[in-house]
């Protein structure tokens, strides 16, 4: 086995997230191939030592943030074996992009996509704007190679049975990310598993062609009325995505496109096609509710659409930098709800006493609110907000986390959703896999 890191001023790189939460650990392994991975996993449950498997730390749940123990490290696992079999810490967009100079597409893109690892986005089952049309990474991934908590190498695909007993809940008919997948062979139980059960080492996934052409567009509505009576009709365009940006969120875009007028929010639609882009429908929709057309953006070649997704890309990052800048954690929902009650979402976001930023995935009706606390004060307050918040998206029949994961910050909120004989079930199968009950200590439950 190589030998751990153990000096603190490099281990310090490894001890934040996108969240700003901060942790400890006292050794850093940094395994090159799925056997090192192994050999690090049966050290460590030997002497009962907690350790977190980290990749690029863009999660913003403090999942990735070490609490003591040992860093495991997957920025080695970086190979790309073939055009659909990659190793865990590849870089989803270092993959995407190899995939689309190949005539071929792989569309799960969370916004992070340039600094994300797969094995990381499979961790989290991350999702993105494109989630609309094509769903998160569960039906793209194929098969993993991954070592599970106690060592044991593993090949897992849907036809891979599971060796333990996992509960089968109902999760909400919303997107969601919440909580151990009730799934019925190891793959899906390993997707989402939030690097709690073993370390992604290896993917298979799934390739479709390059779309043709797509048409993005930029659109600004008035009203939240305007907003709640194009949504409906719009998603009945088929679009592959419908991304919104509330008021204060345009005001931070306005930086970086000066040309985004007033507006209650905007949307950004992105619709793929063959031929003409499909614009006389959009328009007669977006005439009908009163956007502001004069001002709409529209953009039909590859470097417009790249200009709109800097635009999208730099939104949380911006809001993230303010977060670290006020010197506190991030509080930023990931809340999702039934489309029907979307209206009641948004409702009870305006009327949060505190300085946020809204914007998200509103076509699957999934919509992160971000607070802004200045001070360690507002912060408590901030997370009072987040609770009271959360237990009404569950009475909505919504989920917690619509594509973030649960981590260390958002356990008590997931506690909310699910029953307590199945976390207690989770329990039980954690003790089967990690008997030691090393791996994301204090992860998700
Ligand atoms: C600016 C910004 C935008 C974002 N946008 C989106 C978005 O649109 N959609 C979305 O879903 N998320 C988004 N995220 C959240 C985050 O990028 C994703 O959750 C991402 O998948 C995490 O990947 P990572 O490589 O950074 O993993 P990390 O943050 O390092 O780890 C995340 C979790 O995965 C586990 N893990 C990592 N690698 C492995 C592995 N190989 N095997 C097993 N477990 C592993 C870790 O232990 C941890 O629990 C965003 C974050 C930021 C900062």
């Amino acid at each position: 086995m190589t030998e751990p890191v153990r000096d603190p001023a490099i281990i310090e790189a490894y001890l934040r997230d996108a969240s700003n939460l901060h942790g400890q650990a006292e050794l850093l392994f940094r395994p090159r191939d799925a056997d090192e991975v192994a050999e690090v996993l049966r050290w460590c449950q030997a002497r009962a030592m907690p350790v977190t498997v980290v990749a690029r730390r863009t999660s913003t749940t403090g999942a990735p943030v070490p609490m003591g123990g040992a860093i495991l490290s997957t920025e080695h696992l970086n190979r790309l074996h073939s055009l659909d079999d990659v190793d865990g810490g590849v870089l989803l967009g270092e993959f995407q992009a190899a995939v689309e100079a190949a005539g071929q597409f792989f569309p799960p893109d969370p916004t992070s996509r340039h600094e994300c690892s797969i094995g990381g986005a499979i961790a989290c089952n991350a999702s993105g704007s494109r989630t609309f049309k094509y769903g998160p990474m569960r039906p793209w991934v194929e098969s993993v190679e991954a070592v599970l908590a106690d060592g044991t190498r593993v090949s897992a695909d849907r036809s891979t049975p599971l060796p333990w007993s996992v509960p089968q809940w109902v999760e909400p008919k919303v997107k969601t990310a919440a909580g151990l997948y009730p799934a019925k062979n190891l793959l899906d139980l390993l997707i989402g598993s939030e690097g709690i059960l073993g370390v992604v080492t290896r993917a298979r996934l799934r390739l479709i062609a390059k779309p043709t052409a797509v048409l993005a567009m930029l659109v600004f509505l008035p009203t939240r009325e305007s907003l709640l009576a194009f949504l409906p009709r719009a998603r009945a365009l088929g679009p592959r995505a419908l991304e919104s940006f509330d008021r204060k969120a345009l005001d931070l875009i306005r930086g970086r496109l000066p040309e985004v007028p007033e507006a209650d929010c905007a949307i950004l639609i992105e619709v793929e096609h063959e031929g003409e882009p499909p614009l006389d429908p959009w328009f007669e929709l977006l005439d009908d509710v009163g956007a502001l057309l004069d001002h709409s953006i529209v953009a039909t070649d590859e470097p417009q659409l790249a200009r709109l997704h800097a635009v999208r890309h730099a939104l949380p990052a911006t809001v993230n930098e303010i977060i670290a800048q006020h010197g506190v954690q991030k509080v930023g929902t990931d809340f999702s709800v039934p489309a029907d009650r979307l209206g009641d979402l948004l409702a009870l976001y305006d009327a949060v006493p505190m300085a946020s930023v809204c914007f998200g995935h509103i076509g699957d009706s999934h919509l992160h609110l971000n607070l802004l606390p200045r001070d360690e004060a507002e912060l408590v307050r901030a997370r009072e907000l987040y609770m009271e918040l959360a237990k009404a998206v569950v009475a909505m029949g919504g989920s917690v986390s619509g594509e973030h994961g649960i981590g260390r910050l958002k356990r008590a909120h997931l506690a909310l959703m699910v029953p307590p004989e199945v976390v207690d079930g989770w329990r039980a199968l954690k003790a089967q896999v990690d008997p030691a009950g090393i791996l994301g200590r204090g992860v998700m439950f």
